[in-house]
């Protein structure tokens, strides 16, 4: 008989919940931003589930990010009324592949203890075998290799795929040459790349047609979020898994104590009932499945144990198609540059067909003011699909989208904290306020101001701002300039970059100091004067040495930002990312960039080093109430009330270097970025921009950004200086100056006239605005940076 919906179908729309109740058959959900898409996916879990159409372990779900499949995790454990433990294949598109792998590692010459390599082993690995061919490393750098090797296999390419142009690309024609020496040498180590978590599955199912088949037989569902951002690799990998179902009398891959087929189902059809007190899994089976899911402690009384049906539920015959659920937003595709195909979500009908698309049109997440300036926004982009996006009828009192100018970067984080602390007294938690970046080197600004302020703040999806590795060997340095006593700091540096001071010459060093009762740089000066060391690193330590005690020189009479710069130059550590080609590199080099310029705010080097080492201890634990910091690529997925979106410049956003090298396709995924920022917010959303920044240690105007100009007046206000800025209070006078020579450098005809004239639609403004020769502003190849590392978002 007819019984009322389970609790957790409640309140879905009706697309929504068509999405989470076609549990058969292939189902692409394509929806704009904050429309319920991930929603959909973990009710869809919590419903086979709850069915008992499969056992969790059946269920190959993929997130973006480990943060996100925990979530997913918490959630479906809440619909489903207990704790869901074990849902071994939910994860990330590498920490599902890294399970995989580990289980028939030996099918691809692996051991299954195998060890993961982290860049830093990588590069290592790649430069002995540079070496050893016999080709100089300068000019094969070894992390340009890593960073094509990187590439391929984001395609799912082996040594043998590669095209000829591309093979051809690197060390005079060697590169097919040295990725298999790579590859053999990876094997005999025992280890694999990152790459490798997926490319070594793709190639092991393809290999063995019977673990394919018995893993094509135990997914019963797939489930995809983020789809638009899947790589090459991840979608062979998932269309390998998903491309028939085979006939499901085989035994599959059997996890401990599951069944072949799935429970409940069949139970159901033939009369079996579950307790209505426990919502999840029934009961039948349970037994067995004990160490996956915990049930509410309602679920009392057990019902006989199932045999099993001699069909799994949902096989049919082989060739029936899979039951894989993807959802998507093509207007979020923003990692093209590492390999992302957004052609997959649109090919996804062909790739099976008979799929249903279901369409979700309704925004929950957003005021109809930020919906209406994203939507906007967005609609700039060409070969978009296309879609449909309402929300709510605006109320009058939802707030417009802001947007704020401020004279500087120190400025800017000055009013935001002010806008935050606002917030706060009007009963805002800091958990729900969230500052995206474009690039990782504008944290630094925010952090120190809001250790100034008192404000907890994390940063989500990569290290802090000082935590960074380039910025941490930068500060080494300093640190033995100021404090020549500090041997962990000179441990850190001595061969950093390289210079022949191996292990062997280190621990030499070590010793001495140990011996003679001195730090270590005061034990280096003593025994390069002595026979003790090989004349190489003899020379290269006592180089360093002299280097150092030059510094300390030139630490009372020069300016210490100058001198850090100096510093960094003589020792070669700015020139070893110069020569640098891996994605990361421009990054650092922005970031060392903005150390020096932080420095610059502080009467000394000391001062400086004292200022960090207490942003250091600032707490950073997962329960307290904080803003969080994170790039724009890190924000993916999530929702926060407020949103704050600093440094809407030309250059930096869009990024000059996605302007450089992608031209207007570049530019569009700036764009969808900008978009994804905005759809964040739930319901106050600050933009800012500011007039200067310093840029290669000169102040330089800068240009508002171009989007600034694509936002369509009536959602957005515009906080109009200087008067706009009354509001904010805490504003002298001095204010007012800086408000009038903001209003003097400001360069952009598209921006005041957004300003002048806000009742005209801007979208025209980008016409006119594409022959407008934009101003450089420094943020050239070489200093280029993206945000997002590639560890923030596996
Ligand atoms: P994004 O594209 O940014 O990843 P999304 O499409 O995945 O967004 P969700 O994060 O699933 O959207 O949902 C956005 C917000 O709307 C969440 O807070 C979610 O709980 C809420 N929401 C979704 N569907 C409904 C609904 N039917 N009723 C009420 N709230 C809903
Ligand atoms: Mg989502």
């Amino acid at each position: 008989g007819a019984r009322s919906a389970p609790a957790y179908l409640e309140g879905l729309n009706p697309e929504q919940r068509r999405a989470v109740e076609t549990t058969e058959g292939p189902v692409l959900v394509l929806a704009g931003a904050g429309t319920g898409k991930t929603r959909v996916l973990t009710t869809r879990i919590a419903h086979i589930l709850a069915q008992g159409l499969a056992w969790p372990s059946q269920v190959l779900a993929v997130t973006f990010t480990n943060k996100a499949a925990r979530e997913m995790k918490e959630r479906i454990g809440l619909l489903v009324g207990g704790a869901v433990e074990g849902m071994p294949w939910l994860g990330t598109f590498h920490s599902i592949g890294v399970k995989m792998l580990r289980r028939h590692a030996e099918l691809v010459g692996l051991k299954s203890d195998f060890t993961i390599l982290d860049t830093d082993d990588q590069i290592r690995l790649l430069k002995q075998l540079i070496q050893a061919e016999g080709l100089d490393d300068k000019r094969w750098p070894a992390r340009q290799f890593a960073h094509m090797i990187d590439g391929w296999k984001n395609k799912g390419w082996g040594p043998a795929d590669i095209p000829e142009g591309d093979a051809r690309a690197f060390a005079n024609g060697k590169g097919r040459e040295l990725f298999t020496a790579y590859q053999n040498r990876l094997k005999t180590l025992n280890a694999c790349d990152f790459g490798d978590l997926l490319c070594h599955p793709i190639r092991l199912l393809k290999a063995n047609p019977d673990v394919l088949a018995d893993y094509q037989h135990k997914f019963r569902y797939i489930l995809v979020d983020e789809y638009q951002d899947t790589n090459t690799a991840q979608y062979l990998w998932l269309r390998l898994l998903a491309q028939r179902r085979v006939s499901p009398h085989r035994q599959p891959v059997e996890e401990r104590g599951e069944t072949a087929s799935p429970p409940l189902r069949q139970a159901q059809d033939e009369g079996l009932h579950r307790s209505p007190a426990s919502p999840l899994m029934g009961e039948a089976g349970e037994a067995s499945e004990a160490k996956l899911i915990r049930v509410g402690e309602t679920g009392g009384d057990t019902p006989p144990p199932l045999t099993p049906p001699p069909h799994g539920v949902g096989g049919g015959p082989n060739g029936a198609p899979p039951n894989i659920c993807c959802v998507g937003d093509d207007d979020q595709s923003i990692y093209g540059w590492r390999g992302a195909d957004v052609d997959n979500i649109l090919r996804f009908e062909k790739d099976f067909p008979g799929a249903s698309v279901v369409k979700l049109e309704r925004n929950y997440r957003s005021t109809a003011h930020i919906l209406g300036a994203a939507s906007h926004l967005i609609g700039h982009n060409e070969g978009r699909l296309g879609k449909t996006l309402f929300t709510e009828a605006p109320d009058p009192d939802d707030p417009k989208v802001n947007v704020h100018a401020a004279w500087d970067s120190e400025e800017e984080a000055r009013a935001v904290g002010e806008t935050i602390e606002r917030h706060q007294r009007d009963g805002h938690l800091l958990n729900d306020m969230a500052i995206l970046v474009r690039a990782s080197f504008q944290m630094r600004e925010f952090e120190d101001r809001f250790v100034t302020l008192g404000l907890n703040y994390r940063v989500i999806g990569g290290p802090r701002f000082y935590e960074r590795m380039e910025v941490r060997d930068a500060m080494a340095y300093f640190r033995v300039v100021c404090q020549p006593a500090d041997d962990l700091a000179f441990e850190r540096i001595v061969n950093t970059p390289k210079r022949g001071l191996g292990d062997a010459s280190v621990r030499l060093v070590h010793d001495y100091a140990r011996k003679k009762g001195v730090p270590m740089l005061a034990a280096a000066e003593e025994l390069v004067a002595t026979e003790e060391m090989k004349p190489k690193p003899r020379a290269a330590l006592r180089d360093l040495v002299q280097s150092f005690r030059r510094w300390q020189e030139l630490l009372d009479n020069t300016p210490h930002a100058e001198l850090a710069e100096t510093i960094l130059e003589e020792s070669g550590y700015t020139a070893m990312w110069q020569a640098d080609r891996s994605a990361e590199a421009p990054g650092r080099l922005e970031n060392l960039k903005e150390l020096i310029r932080s420095m610059e705010e502080f009467e000394s080097m000391r001062a400086f080093l004292e200022h960090v080492s207490l942003v250091m201890d600032a707490e950073q634990n997962e329960d307290m109430d904080a803003v969080s910091i994170m790039t724009l690529h890190a924000a993916k997925g999530l929702e926060f009330d407020t949103v704050f979106l600093p440094g809407w410049e030309e250059g930096l956003f869009p990024h000059q270097r996605a302007l450089d090298e992608g031209g207007r396709s570049g530019l569009e995924e700036e764009r969808r970025l900008a978009y994804v920022g905005l759809t964040r917010a739930k319901r106050h959303c600050h933009i800012w921009f500011v007039s200067n920044r310093r840029i290669h240690g000169l102040w330089q105007s800068t240009i508002p950004s171009r989007f600034l100009d694509e936002l369509p007046t009536d959602h957005v206000d515009v906080a109009e200086p200087p008067s706009s800025y009354g509001g904010y209070g805490g504003y002298g006078a001095s204010r007012f100056d800086r408000a009038e020579a903001f209003a003097s450098t400001r360069e952009s005809p598209g921006w005041r006239r957004a300003q002048a004239n806000r009742t005209e639609a801007t979208s025209r403004n980008w016409g006119s605005r594409s022959g407008v020769a934009v101003e450089r502003i420094g943020y050239g190849e070489a200093d280029s940076g993206f945000g997002a590392g590639r560890g923030s978002v596996k």
